[in-house]
């Protein structure tokens, strides 16, 4: 791709990163370009790839209902493909969310979810609206996302736009309670509509690792104050850490659950919000006002929706889970040789997530250490993308030790160049 490219890339600043990879096909964990290199995908083309790039079985679902029915209205209509999936979904989640709502990202889940909340509120009569969130979270780069999420520069120029929430402190190591009775202090002052929070990870944030135990005793806080929980599963979903969703881990029931990326296995867009009987029915009323006002143009896309359905057979019927187990003892092994490097601290690892942060290097060198360390893996045919001074890798579930390996093996080296 040339600099004369009309394209506007995501996150990136084109002064300073003219080129982009021109990629012409994927398969499993690996990507190749266009002259035919060949790119292991280390972070699943941004945490969306599951089982690997073109899993037949999704490809072919994807080819059989574009040949059936490609797009059809969702007000007032419906088609077997939303149906199936919203009742597998209804299955297969924490017992207790028994509705869906459909859209197409991870940003609009979170911004339905939100308006869940506080349409059931208002339609219960009640004044309730303030939204608490954890610092360093992400939710999404659209207003309602933004304004729940961490504050900085990537959302510095909106933020006239964007609007209050109270933030709990993260629940860093031995501080937990700090979160929790800042959450108890919050939920006593009264108003507050809904506690959200990315479960055991806040990914963009630096893939922050905290307990089960801190979920479960945010979610006993927040039902005792009748706070509803917002449990954003866009990242952590669909196996990422180790099992099927982080809720299960703390044994938590969120009011409202939004899941995507790995939701189609990352082959194409579309997000679910799930909610409990009792946030529906707050909505259920001959009174049209009470109607949950929100639509995309393409809610429940039939094409997106028969890729979801083909996306849980994988579930269902092929090892998935011990995938990623074995992806995860991996890891683990891996992990190991940077334990007692001094270049390299908070080694950490949650299910298929492993990360660990450079602290090699001067201050200046630092500064610029994320451009630095992407390039570098560039360089070795590998994607991946640091956050800052933080390398993490999300490989898809069908990587092998080798593909590991390479990835572990030029850490060590890449920071070995630092010096
Ligand atoms: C990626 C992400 C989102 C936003 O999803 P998009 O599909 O990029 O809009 C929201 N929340 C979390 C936790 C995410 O990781």
């Amino acid at each position: 791709m040339t600099s004369t490219s009309p394209v506007w890339h995501p996150f990136t600043q084109h002064a300073v990163q003219p080129e982009a990879t021109l990629i012409a096909k994927g398969e499993g964990a690996w990507l190749e370009t266009a002259d035919g290199r060949r790119i292991y995908d280390a972070i699943s083309s941004w945490w969306v790839v599951t089982h690997g790039h073109r899993h037949p079985r999704i490809v072919q679902a994807i080819k059989d209902q574009a040949d059936r029915l490609d797009q059809v209205i969702f007000a007032g209509f419906t088609h077997e493909p939303a149906e199936q999936l919203a009742r597998r979904l209804v299955a297969i989640t924490p017992p207790g969310l028994d509705y869906v709502f459909f859209s197409d990202s991870g940003s609009t889940a979170v911004e339905v979810g939100l308006k869940m909340a506080l349409g059931f509120w208002r339609n219960r009569g009640e004044s309730r609206s303030r939204i608490l969130a954890l610092q360093g979270a992400y939710h999404g780069d659209t207003i309602g996302g933004m304004s729940v999420g961490e504050r900085g520069v990537f959302n510095a120029p909106y933020d006239p736009l964007l609007f209050e929430v109270d933030r709990l402190p993260y629940p860093a190591e031995g501080r937990a309670q700090a979160t929790l009775d800042a959450l108890e202090r919050s939920c006593r002052a009264g108003g507050v509509a809904a506690l959200i929070v990315e479960p055991l990870v806040l990914g963009a944030g630096g893939m922050l690792i905290y307990p089960p135990s801190v979920l479960a005793e945010m979610k006993r806080i927040c039902a005792s104050h009748g706070v509803l929980l917002i449990a954003d599963e866009v990242m952590t979903g669909w196996g990422r850490t180790g099992t099927l969703f982080a809720c299960e881990q703390a044994g938590v029931v969120p009011d409202i659950a939004c899941y995507s990326k790995g939701l189609t296995g990352g082959s194409v867009p579309l997000a679910v919000t799930l909610c409990s009987a009792e946030i529906f029915d707050a909505h259920y009323s001959t009174d049209r006002t009470k109607t949950f006002f929100h639509s995309s143009s393409y809610t429940a896309n039939p094409i997106a929706c028969a890729a979801a359905v083909a996306n849980l057979e994988i579930w269902d019927e092929e090892p998935v889970r011990e995938r990623i187990a074995r992806l995860g003892a991996w890891h683990a092994t891996r992990l190991d040789r940077f334990r007692d490097d001094s270049r390299f601290a908070n080694i950490r690892q949650i299910g298929t997530i492993a990360a660990l942060d450079v602290v090699a290097g001067d201050a200046g060198y630092m500064a610029n250490i994320g451009p630095y360390l992407y390039e570098s893996f560039r360089a070795r045919g590998l994607l991946v993308r640091p956050l800052g001074n933080t390398i993490y890798l999300m490989p898809p579930y069908c990587s092998t030790e080798a593909d590991l390996d390479l990835v572990y093996d030029a850490i060590g080296e890449i920071v070995d160049g630092i010096g």
